[in-house]
């Protein structure tokens, strides 16, 4: 590809906004489009998503336009069984329903609850339907993929991204790995139940949906960097719906009864939305970045310490404000970072090993000691120094205002905006942020960092900033 595709307007999301709003989305569900911005075809297996009062009650409408008859397994937990689940099995009434009701309170996507679903599906019924948020629906998500059945999700609470996933995050012997699974057929969901989810959910996915700002960044840069696959279009659908749940934020936080009802449903279309995006995408790309890969590292350690885990927006906000304050170090006096020496190779693989403890020969396995130098480095610092120049610095100009917004947003939400308000220490943040990228070799803002030699400084700084409140 030659340098001017990178940087042509065809290139610019705004270029595509014209295509990328719900209504337009809702037409291609159930289908494969060839996309007129990246020429790829994008398959979406989702074929419906609706919102309605009552929905429990009035989602047998719906299921036969999804081509399900038969009888279903509906699955819950104990919480979303008094939240919508009850209601649920009696608007399902003519599908015979059975419930499988989870009542661990440390409930996982892990083996266990893999296997008791699996055993509970002996009568093999026609489809099953999620009735959760994001833990459930994968614990169906998977069982759904594995049996060949198809599923419904209905969610109880705008807390993840991942409804519409078609992977699947499952804990393997303690370890978070991504496994295959299955798109819901349908995404159902009601203002009611949403608006009496507990805060700190809702809090949660306006923390997912906040990390795509740094998502989309890091994913147009590591398409000029490295030539990874990108679409203008896809990344059009989530900018422009996450820009819509930001004016949102303040009636998530203190809106009146009907104000807050009518922004968690935009949340949770924006949720959709970017699970959409993933699946036309077919990577996690358009909706994870350094935000995400700062999360992970949070919870893998978690895992290992068998300590009770936050949700997975809580700390994916944490992610995307660290990843603002980031961006703005690097380029927030609007020039390229000067460039400092890199980590010794002997150096790093001691960390990671440090960091990653019993998981850092699979860490070491995927990652480079060091990142691209010499002519390659120096290819991509001009691809990167011309991207900044044509849309990144104004683009990261906004943290100034958005950081703090965001900040204050999530607070007001009830929601943690440094991690040790999640109990983290110092050590735990700098890992978080200096080791993050080895979860996947995917370049990010930390990569961004680590090549330009900056990224141990800043994650020092940073870990020792925030909690007395100097970073923001
Ligand atoms: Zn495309
Ligand atoms: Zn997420």
């Amino acid at each position: 590809m030659s340098d001017i595709d990178y940087f042509s307007e065809k290139q610019n999301p705004s270029s595509w906004y014209h295509l990328a709003d719900l209504s337009t989305v809702k037409k291609w569900l159930g289908s494969d489009m060839v996309c007129p911005a990246c020429g790829r075809t994008h398959s979406i297996s989702t074929k419906m998503m609706e919102e309605s009062d009552n929905m429990a009650g009035r989602i047998a409408d719906y299921l036969p336009e999804l081509g399900l008859s038969g009888n279903c397994v509906v699955v819950m937990d104990e919480n979303t069984k008094r939240a919508a689940g009850n209601k649920l099995m009696s608007g399902l009434e003519k599908y015979n329903p059975r419930a499988v009701t989870f009542a661990r309170d440390d409930l996982h996507a892990d083996e266990q609850a893999l296997g008791t679903l699996l055993m509970a599906l002996g009568e093999k019924p026609d489809f099953l339907v999620s009735c959760g948020s994001g833990t459930i629906t994968d614990i169906t998500r998977y069982n759904a993929y594995m049996t060949d059945l198809p599923f419904v999700s209905y969610a109880t609470a705008a807390s993840v991204d991942g409804f519409a996933s078609g992977s699947t995050p499952l804990l393997v012997n303690g370890f978070k790995t991504t496994c295959p699974g299955k798109a819901p057929v349908g995404i159902f969901y009601d203002a009611g139940v949403l608006a009496g989810a507990p805060d700190s959910m809702t809090a949660a996915g306006f923390g997912d949906v906040l990390a795509k700002i740094i998502a989309l960044i890091d994913w147009r840069l590591a398409y000029v960097a490295e030539d990874e696959p990108y679409c203008p279009m896809i990344a059009a659908i989530v900018d422009k719906a996450v820009e819509q749940c930001l004016d949102l934020a303040d009636d998530l936080a203190i809106g009146n009864d009907k104000n807050r009802a009518q922004a968690c449903i935009s949340l949770m279309d924006t949720l959709s939305l970017t699970g959409i995006a993933m699946q036309m995408m077919g990577t996690s790309r358009p909706a994870s970045g350094s935000d995400h890969h700062i999360s992970h590292l949070l919870e893998i350690n978690d895992i290992r310490n068998h300590k009770k885990g936050s949700l997975h927006g809580d700390k994916v906000g944490i992610g995307t404000l660290i990843g603002m304050s980031m961006y703005l170090k690097l380029f927030g006096n609007g020039d390229i970072p000067e460039q400092r020496p890199h980590l010794a190779a002997d150096l790093w693989e001691q960390e990671v090993r440090r960091v990653y403890g019993p998981l850092a020969d699979q860490a070491i396995a995927k990652n480079t000691p060091y990142p691209p130098r010499g002519e390659e480095w120096e290819r991509q610092k001009k691809q990167i120094s011309h991207a900044m120049d044509l849309y990144g610095y104004k683009y990261v100009d906004r943290f100034r205002t958005l950081l703090p917004y965001a900040r204050d947003r999530i607070t007001a939400m009830g929601g943690p905006v440094r991690p040790d308000q999640l109990g983290y220490t110092r050590q735990e943040t700098y890992d978080a942020i200096a080791y993050g990228k080895e979860v996947r070799p995917k370049f990010t803002t930390l990569r961004l960092a680590e090549r330009f030699g900056w990224l141990y400084d800043l994650a020092e700084e940073i870990a020792n900033g925030l909690p007395e409140g100097k970073i923001y």
